[in-house]
Parts: C-alpha cells; sequence; structure tokens
C-alpha cells in the first residue's frame, strides 16, 4: 500500500465492519493520490461491489479511485486495467449475475502444498441476516470433470491438501445435467492419486446427508474435522433465520458424525444478537455449545444488512446488551475449546508442516487433521510434507511435540 503503483482491494461485506475498513483504507489512500503519488492507480472488487448504494458511495466520496469491478467479472480483469490506463475517469463494470463459469483462471496460492479449489459459487439459500446471496448470485456448481482434472493439476504440482470451497458444499451438483452428489465428488477426490488431505466448506445442516457422514470414513485422506454452521441455539430464531433445522435435528447430525469418526473434530459459527434475540434464546445457544463441545467457533456479532430481510424485522437488540452477551459466548467457547483440545496428548499423529515456527526457528508448525494447530521439534525440513508426531503437551489451542518416524 504505501509503495504500490497500483492497489487493488478484494472487499468483503458479508459484515459492516469488512465495508468500514475497506472505506478506512481508501480515506488514508486519498491522501496519497493527492499527494501526486507517482501514477498510484486504486482498484476496488469483490462483494462489496455488488452493491450498487455502496458504488455510488464511492464514486460520490472517493471519486479518486480508478477502477471498480465486480464478483462475476473477475475473469476481465486484465481488459479493464487496460481499459483504466488508456482512459480518462473511473471504469466501472459490474455484472448483476454470472453469465457462466469461467474455468482455468491463472493463481498463484500462498503455499505451494495446498490449495482451495471452488466447487460452486453463489447461494440460493437465502438465510435472513445474509446478504450473500444478493451479492454472489444464484448457485451454480463446477462441472465435477473440471473440479477433479483442476485436482489433479494441482497434485502433479505438489500440492497434498486440497480445500473444497462453496457456500453449501451439500447441495453441489443440483445446478448439473450430469448430477454427481459432494459426498461422491468428496469420494472421487480421495482417488486422486498425491492427494494427501482433503478438506471442505461449508456444510450446511440442514442439507447434510447420511451419504456425506458415510463418505467421511470412504478414505483417511478426509480430513476429521467437520464445520456445521449452528448459528443460533434457539428454534425459535432459528426459524426467524431461515435455517430449516432446529436444535435436535441438529444434535442428531453431531451425534452420527461422532459415531462414524470418534476422532472428528466440530467447530461452528454462532451470531449473537439476531433481532428479536432474548437472553432466553441467547442462553440457548449457550446450552448448544456446551452440548457439543465445539473444539473452536467462529463468533460473531449480528449485523444489520441492507436488503436482507432481517434488517427490517423488529426489535433488533441494542449493541451493549448483545456486545455482552458476545463476551459470555466468546468466554464459554473458547473454555470449551481448551478442554476439548488436548484429548490426543501423548499420542502420535500425522501433521502437515506448513512453516517454520517464527519464534523459535526449532520448530516447525503444522495441523492435524482435525485442524489443530502443532509445533513440533524436527531435525530436518520437512516443510510441505507429512510428518508423524508425537504430541507431547497441549497447551490450550495447540499442541507441542517432536517428530516421530519417518516424513514423507
Ligand atoms: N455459507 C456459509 C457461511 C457464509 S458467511 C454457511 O451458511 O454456513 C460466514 C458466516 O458469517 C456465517 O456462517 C454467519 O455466522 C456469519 N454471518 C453472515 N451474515 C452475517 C451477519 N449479517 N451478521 C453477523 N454474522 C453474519
Ligand atoms: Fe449466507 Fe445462509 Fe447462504 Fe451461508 S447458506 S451464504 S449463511 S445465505
Amino acid at each position: 500500500e504505501d509503495e504500490a503503483d497500483f492497489v487493488l482491494y478484494n472487499t468483503c461485506t458479508v459484515r459492516e465492519n469488512a465495508n468500514l475498513k475497506v472505506y478506512g483504507h481508501l480515506g488514508k489512500l486519498r491522501h496519497e493520490k493527492k499527494s501526486g503519488r507517482n501514477g498510484l492507480k486504486i482498484a476496488l472488487c469483490g462483494c462489496m461491489m455488488q452493491e450498487p448504494d455502496e458504488i455510488e458511495k464511492i464514486l460520490k466520496e472517493h471519486s479518486f479511485v480508478d477502477l471498480i469491478f465486480g464478483t462475476h467479472n473477475i475473469h476481465r480483469f486484465a481488459e479493464l486495467v487496460y481499459r483504466m490506463e488508456t482512459g480518462n475517469g473511473p471504469v466501472v463494470e459490474v455484472w448483476p449475475e454470472a453469465k457462466e463459469i469461467v474455468e482455468d483462471l491463472p493463481s498463484e496460492r500462498k503455499y505451494r502444498f495446498k490449495a482451495g479449489v471452488n466447487i460452486m459459487f453463489g447461494c440460493n439459500n437465502f438465510c435472513s441476516y445474509c446478504i450473500v446471496p444478493y451479492v454472489r448470485g444464484r448457485e451454480r456448481s463446477r462441472e465435477a470433470s473440471e473440479v477433479l482434472s483442476e485436482i489433479e493439476r494441482l497434485s502433479k504440482e505438489g500440492v497434498r491438501e486440497v480445500m473444497l470451497l462453496g457456500q453449501n458444499v451439500n447441495s453441489y451438483g443440483n445446478t448439473l445435467e450430469e448430477k454427481v452428489s459432494f459426498a461422491e465428488l468428496l469420494k472421487r477426490t480421495a482417488d486422486i492419486p498425491g492427494i494427501e488431505r482433503i478438506r471442505f466448506m461449508t456444510s450446511h445442516p440442514k442439507d447434510l446427508s447420511d451419504e456425506l457422514i458415510r463418505a467421511m470414513t470412504y478414505s483417511e485422506k478426509i480430513c476429521n474435522h467437520f464445520h456445521l454452521p449452528l448459528q443460533s441455539g434457539s428454534d425459535r430464531i432459528l426459524k426467524e433465520m431461515n435455517r430449516h433445522y432446529d436444535r435436535k435435528t441438529y444434535l442428531n447430525l453431531v451425534d452420527k458424525l461422532r459415531l462414524e469418526v470418534p476422532e472428528i473434530s466440530i467447530t461452528t459459527d454462532l451470531i449473537v444478537g439476531f433481532p428479536g434475540e432474548t437472553e432466553e434464546d441467547f442462553q440457548d445457544t449457550l446450552s448448544m455449545v456446551e452440548t457439543v463441545r465445539y473444539a473452536s467457533a467462529f463468533t460473531f456479532l449480528y449485523s444489520r444488512r441492507t436488503g436482507t430481510k432481517a434488517a427490517s424485522l423488529p426489535g433488533q437488540v441494542p449493541e451493549d446488551v448483545a456486545k455482552e452477551r458476545f463476551e459470555r459466548l466468546l468466554k464459554r467457547v473458547q473454555e470449551i475449546g481448551q478442554e476439548e483440545s488436548g484429548k490426543l496428548t501423548g499420542k502420535t499423529r500425522e501433521v502437515l508442516a506448513e512453516e517454520r515456527n517464527q519464534k523459535d526457528p526449532e520448530l516447525f508448525t503444522g495441523r492435524l487433521t482435525d485442524n489443530t494447530v502443532v509445533h513440533f521439534k524436527s531435525s530436518e525440513d520437512v516443510i510441505g510434507k507429512i510428518v508423524p508426531v508425537k504430541l507431547l503437551s497441549s497447551k490450550g489451542f495447540y499442541y507441542l511435540g517432536v517428530q516421530d518416524g519417518i516424513a514423507r
């Protein structure tokens, strides 16, 4: 940001805070641009740009922005930059919806040994608090053959772990002519040589099938981790949220997952302060946290998103009340997470080594298949390898260990 010739912000808009951050950055760059920093160009893309009101605001209040594009035309980036460079004034190109799935876009990855793979785009669920369906458009799945050949290519390039991505992976395939279920896709991914670990996100509880639960044991490669967003523990609020499940069905899924995969770690997303949430509703969320005993959870303060159904519901919860509940929830989530982690102390488990520890160069850092972080001693460079590690002690959210076998 401080030295670049070209700054591109890929924005999020799921909560208002994300938008506020963008405006903060723009405020900072305004001076740079005004003071004539040589040739500085500023571009914005991503979900926030799919909101017409935000674009209007940016063009009015931050007219120094040079390029704006949305989520459906990323593949036009090169052309748009060319137009920006050769024209006058800001270039704005946002498509209200996706025309097609564009395959084979170039990518650069942070790690050479793990990669995220989009299997679908958009969302049809319209949870009442959520802006994603509006900015990402209708759900559409990539052809299984496209997904699998991308993963084969990645494997040949040295990728060991893939994360299959979608807003609701459990409805993968619904838009395809040749139907392939997510469970089937998972199995076919596991059959690809060279791929050692498979993760996925996100699973909507309403569509979590027995077929997928069974598929979790199809291969050792499928990681022992399940992210299953609960959002609220109150049946009444879940209904208002349009989530299509209740406490009982959710707990039933948790039981089935644990029966099938005893070492599975379950994580979740929780929202506090949804309109109309009472202390009693909040207690229901706390009680689900106590019952399920999540390994960890992302906790969010409800954020009112213009255009969503919940934005116009009565009984918006005052900020101080929501914040106080949020603090209570976070505390319990962390305490339980700490109690839960550490169960594997003394055992040897495989870790995918990601990097050398920044504080202690004798240690490497990686993750177990259940996603817990491990710092461990090794005498060779094991980055990108799968290493058996004896887990010596648990430090709450991570283990300390030592290599206990040959890395592969
Ligand atoms: N498709 C995924 C989640 C996508 S958004 C799913 O359904 O699980 C990630 C998380 O952000 C959600 O699970 C929810 O907990 C949170 N979130 C979404 N909209 C929000 C809002 N308006 N306020 C607060 N949290 C929100
Ligand atoms: Fe948002 Fe619900 Fe879709 Fe997830 S499933 S992206 S929470 S609307």
